[in-house]
């Protein structure tokens, strides 16, 4: 509870435009795009201008012992930005700031810049980060970096954490720290993130928060790539798609966006959103792999778009050609796979999580277990999202006005966590349904509660979200 000596100095911090306890607003920040999760409401909202702010802010809440939830776009989906009961949310998207390192192919953004704004001033410049989520008009790259994100472009470049060359961070205890090259003051700018000593950035990203809250984040930037072609490639066993997405990476084909779809799962998608993407109407094979491939230069193109129709015809494959598919995917961010949950009103939670290409089809089985078993609707979508890996994010579907089917959905996902984790698959986030029962992590997960409670021995940075600690 934020008694009114706490709010009095918060308001002297950030000046009155810049909190509120009004009812309406705390009802918005009590929830988020997660809409598979209960909300709850916050005692108040700090929208802070700068760093230093930050800090302050963070000294009140350590000091009165209130939890804190940073909160930037709002749009993750796994309940990971939901506040605590009685607690603070500190809002940053006031953090704004962008500057290019032209020398450096670096950038440095404030905590609140979106995907999408970053790209205009990137854009300018002809430069671009390879990885772009799907939310990207909404979603900021601190929250990311705070989730480590993935999306269209992490096929090829990985994760973001591959992107951030460094930090600013508040620790709980409001001290301010700056990773990476720029933790020195005389240097030019971000241009290497494993500088002095063990890796720190990495300890934020994919901390969602509990550790310190990001004020400002560093990242790579790349010259643009304009040279794009899209294409869809069948097959009628699994293993064939697998090894394709296997082969294509061993040869340096450079696919920024690559899925394999399940023929019934890729009927389901355009039956919804087909037409809308002007995707022909065919039979689909049992399985289909849709690619995006990039490249700086046209005739390194032309090169991998040979290789890859040779690769498929070498599997057994055959080139559909269709390039709707891709391209919608790949200019739109396509959201096809929350879009057709919101066209129909349907509310879901969704199981982020990393496979290997390889055994893809262990993840798709363990999904389709779990739907039938507890007679859910849903998907298997994912996409390949690095060296070696590879992302899904099943979506299991429930009418919000069925409150049967919403436990049904809650059960089925905390059983398919459990599933996955047997397969080999890991967490793209360490919500607190990924540790529940897996035993076999028991060590990690008191290696991080070491690391929490030293940095943050009062549990007030957003307690409860990083695998339940
Ligand atoms: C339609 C749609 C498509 C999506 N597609 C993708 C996709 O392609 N790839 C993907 O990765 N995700 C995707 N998402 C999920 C979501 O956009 C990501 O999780 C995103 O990174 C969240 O960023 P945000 O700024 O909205 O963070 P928030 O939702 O505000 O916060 C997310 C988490 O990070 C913490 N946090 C936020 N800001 C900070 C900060 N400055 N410092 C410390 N902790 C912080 C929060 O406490 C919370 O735990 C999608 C969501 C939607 C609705």
């Amino acid at each position: 509870m934020l008694n009114e000596e706490a709010i009095k100095r918060l308001t002297e911090i950030v000046g009155s435009d810049y909190i509120s306890t009004r009812e309406d607003v705390l009802l918005t920040y009590s929830a988020s795009a997660s809409i598979g999760y209960d909300a709850t409401r916050p005692d108040a909202v700090v929208r802070p201008e700068s760093t230093e702010e930050v800090s302050e802010i963070v000294k009140v809440a350590r000091k009165y012992k209130i939890p804190i939830t940073p909160r930037s776009g709002g749009s993750s989906l796994q309940g990971e930005v939901i506040p605590s009961e009685g607690g603070l949310v500190v809002e940053l998207l006031r953090l704004n700031k962008v500057k290019i390192f032209d020398d450096l192919r670096s950038i440095r953004v404030g905590a609140g810049v979106t995907f999408g704004s970053l790209d205009k001033h990137l854009g300018k410049k002809d430069l671009w980060i390879p990885i772009y989520p799907e939310s990207s008009l909404v979603c900021t790259v601190a929250g990311n970096v705070a989730v480590n994100g993935a999306g269209p472009g992490s096929s090829a470049f990985g994760s973001i954490a591959e992107m951030v060359l460094g930090l600013e961070v508040v620790l709980p205890d409001g001290t301010i720290v700056q990773t990476g090259t720029e933790a020195n003051p005389h240097a030019p700018g971000p241009f290497l993130r494993y500088a002095f000593g063990p890796d720190i950035t990495g300890l934020f990203i994919g901390s969602l928060g509990s550790l310190g809250i990001i004020t400002a984040v560093s990242l790579k930037v790349f010259k643009r790539i304009h040279n794009f072609h899209y294409g869809t490639y069948g097959f009628n066993k699994q293993e064939q798609a697998e090894k394709f997405l296997v082969e294509l990476k061993q040869q340096g084909i450079q696919g920024l966006f690559v899925s394999i779809y399940e023929g019934r799962i890729l009927g389901f998608f355009l039956d919804m959103l087909g037409d809308e993407y002007g995707i022909p109407k065919r039979e689909w094979p049992e399985f289909t792999v849709s690619l995006t491939l990039g490249r700086l230069r046209e005739d390194q193109l032309q090169s991998d778009v040979n290789l890859t129709a040779k690769i498929c015809d070498d599997l057994g494959g055959n080139v559909i050609g269709i390039p709707e598919l891709p391209k919608g995917e790949w200019e739109d961010r396509m959201r096809t796979f929350a879009r057709s949950s919101y066209a129909h009103g349907w509310w879901w939670r969704i199981l982020y999580h990393h496979q290997t290409p390889a055994n893809w089809h262990m993840s798709v089985q363990e999904i389709w277990k779990v739907m039938d078993k507890h007679g859910l609707l849903g998907h298997t979508a994912g996409f390949q999202s690095g060296h070696s890996s590879y992302n899904f994010y099943p979506h299991l579907y429930f009418d919000p006005e069925d409150p049967d089917e919403e436990q049904r959905v809650r059960d089925a996902h905390a059983e398919l966590s459990k599933r996955l984790f047997k397969t080999g698959a890991v967490p793209f986030k360490l919500a607190p349904y990924w540790v529940d029962g897996v035993e076999e992590m028991e060590s990690y997960m008191r290696f991080i509660k070491v690391l929490k409670s030293s940095l943050d021995p009062d549990n007030i940075m957003h307690p409860g979200v990083l695998g339940g600690i």
